[in-house]
């Protein structure tokens, strides 16, 4: 995706696939404030590490506890930020097709991701939010994280909880931030409990068609993998590092073979 964009910008630059053993990470990151750099790119489970190895976060990523993605300044200091929020937003908009704001959500999950899918609804101004986790405990310390963000009601409970179900049934958003359907067969979501106007978005995007995915489908909802939120995030950490925006459309033409057919990926 990126080097697709550095092609289409005219930059000489490209992307490089670093494969870290924690004990580098600091090294790295180091290396990254060189004039070389444009800045870097984090994926789990280094994205809280990165966050305290910069040299500043910006507030989002700070409210979040995660950085996704650097700037190097002219200066040589690494400014962290999170795309990964604004990134959700700008997938699940084009899936929900309506804003974000006013609607009911439910994510399962309470990691990573789901700090920066749960700050992106809460920044939107959604009507009411239900966060699901295996792990109940981090669901509420996912809430209350986030409590002193707006008026929005939050709640907080176990993924096999009466209270969850029932918070299906009158969403207009269901989200799932678990790895389920990625690493482990199954569905952390039952759409059957959903009603007719509900999207169903998974930010698994490997497979591109989870069980979650394909039972949406079948009961008649709009569903949505995670590659818009992939290439959504992507295309806003380049024009910080770039200052070229635009590059969503080019990173998609990019990135969509390599995510239908595994044998094509680098
Ligand atoms: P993470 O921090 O490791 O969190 C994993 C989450 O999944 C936790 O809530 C965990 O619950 C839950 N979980 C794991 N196994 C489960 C199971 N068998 N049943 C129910 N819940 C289970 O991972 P993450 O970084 O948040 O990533 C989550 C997913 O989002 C991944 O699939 C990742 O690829 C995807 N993602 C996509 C994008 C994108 O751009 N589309 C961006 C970021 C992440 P416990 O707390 O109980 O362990």
């Amino acid at each position: 995706m990126h080097d697709a964009a550095f092609a289409a910008a005219g930059i000489d630059a490209h992307y490089e696939l670093l494969e870290l053993a924690p004990e580098a990470v600091e090294a790295t990151v180091q290396a990254a404030r060189g004039p070389d750099w444009l800045g870097l790119g984090v994926t789990a489970p280094y994205k809280r590490v990165v966050a305290d190895l910069c040299d500043d976060v910006d507030p989002d990523a700070a409210s979040i506890g995660a950085v996704n993605n650097a700037v190097r300044t002219a200066a040589g200091r690494l400014v962290g930020f999170n795309s990964d929020a604004p990134g959700f937003q700008a997938g699940v908009e084009r899936a929900m097709d309506r804003p974000l704001a006013g609607t009911e959500v439910v994510v399962a999950g309470a990691g990573g991701a789901a700090h920066a899918v749960v700050f992106a609804c809460l920044a939107a101004g959604v009507r009411r939010l239900t966060i699901g986790n295996r792990t109940p405990a981090a669901a509420a310390s996912l809430a209350a994280r986030f409590a002193a963000h707006g008026a929005t009601p939050v709640v907080a409970v176990g993924l096999d909880e009466p209270a969850f179900e029932a918070a299906l049934a009158t969403a207009d958003l269901a989200v799932n931030a678990t790895t389920v359907g990625m690493v482990d067969p199954g569905v952390a979501i039952d759409v059957g409990r959903l009603p007719d106007r509900a999207t169903v978005f998974d930010l698994v995007y490997v497979p591109v068609e989870t069980a979650l995915l394909a039972a949406a489908r079948a009961r008649g909802l709009r569903a949505a993998n995670g590659s818009e939120m992939l290439i959504a995030q992507a295309a806003i950490a380049f024009e910080r590092w770039t200052g070229v925006g635009g590059m969503a459309d080019v990173m998609r033409a990019a990135v969509a073979p390599l995510l239908a057919d595994p044998a094509a990926r680098p």
